[in-house]
């Protein structure tokens, strides 16, 4: 197991699917980052057979324990209860479950109690924003709202402090590390498709995607950060794509082109 010297990836999740479980949303775009559960269990499964320790983003950033990696949930999908957390407690794993507030109680997500039971689990609860908009489209006051006030209601429903953020869509600038500080944040993750290092700038931490389909071989060689250059000449494509068209024209082109290729 050779991997990067100092260095950690975090891992990115979304929903999980299960046999005859429909899922929160189905187009293209959203399914292909939705990872089969038993997919999820064995990757957990080689994780523990290499001894490595699966962290939440408080545990990978105080760490000195580099056999592991950051395990990180976006969204707040009633699979994080119901499928995540058993499974990751049996490998006495830990992980970052970043909740999205307005999603909780909708169809498919997380209830509010059902939030207090997986942050009553030992589980790290994490912003993922009040509505998960776009966070580079907004003004500074609607900016303020997602960041800051997403932070006070997960605080007030968990009862536990919030000090970390991840951006709805992968959407970072400068700007909203600033006022993820300013909140009293202590880190913010983004989709960049980076290993962290103690040097790594804390409000701009990079995630490795873990996609339908990514195979075992493929996963392996991503907790070790090996290929990453790949994925991070797509982001540049992409991320060139969204500045040039803007977001709302990306998206639409993006669904049209992942419709065509189902
Ligand atoms: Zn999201």
């Amino acid at each position: 197991m050779n991997k990067e010297v100092d260095s950690t990836v975090y891992l990115m999740y979304h929903e999980l699917e299960l046999p005859g479980r429909p899922l929160c949303q189905n187009e293209p775009g959203y399914v292909r980052y939705v990872v089969k559960l038993k997919d999820f269990e064995s990757q957990a499964q080689w994780l523990k057979s290499k001894s490595w320790r699966g962290m939440s983003v408080s545990e990978a950033l105080s760490s000195s324990n580099k056999r592991g990696v950051a395990i990180t949930f976006d969204d707040g999908c009633e699979t994080d209860l119901l499928s995540a957390a058993p499974t990751l407690k049996q490998a006495d794993f830990n992980a970052t479950f970043y909740v999205t507030v307005a999603f909780l109680g909708m169809p498919g997500y997380m209830s509010r109690s059902q939030l207090q039971q997986l942050s009553n689990l030992g589980f790290e609860i994490g912003s993922h924003s009040m509505t998960h908009p776009y966070l580079s489209d907004l003004s500074d006051g609607a900016l303020q709202a997602e960041i800051a006030n997403s932070k006070n209601e997960l605080e007030q429903m968990t009862g536990r402090s919030v000090e970390h953020f991840s951006c709805p869509g992968g959407r970072w600038n400068k700007r909203v590390a600033r006022f993820a500080r300013q909140a009293g944040y202590r880190s913010v993750t983004t989709s960049r498709s980076a290993a962290n290092s103690s040097g790594s700038d804390p409000f701009c931490l990079g995630r490795v995607a873990v996609m339908r389909g990514t195979d075992p071989h493929r996963f392996q060689q991503l907790c070790q950060g090996h290929g990453l250059w790949r994925l991070q000449a797509q982001n540049l494509i992409r991320t060139t794509a969204k500045s040039i068209f803007g977001n709302s024209s990306y998206d639409r082109m993006r669904s049209l082109l992942l419709g065509r290729n189902q």
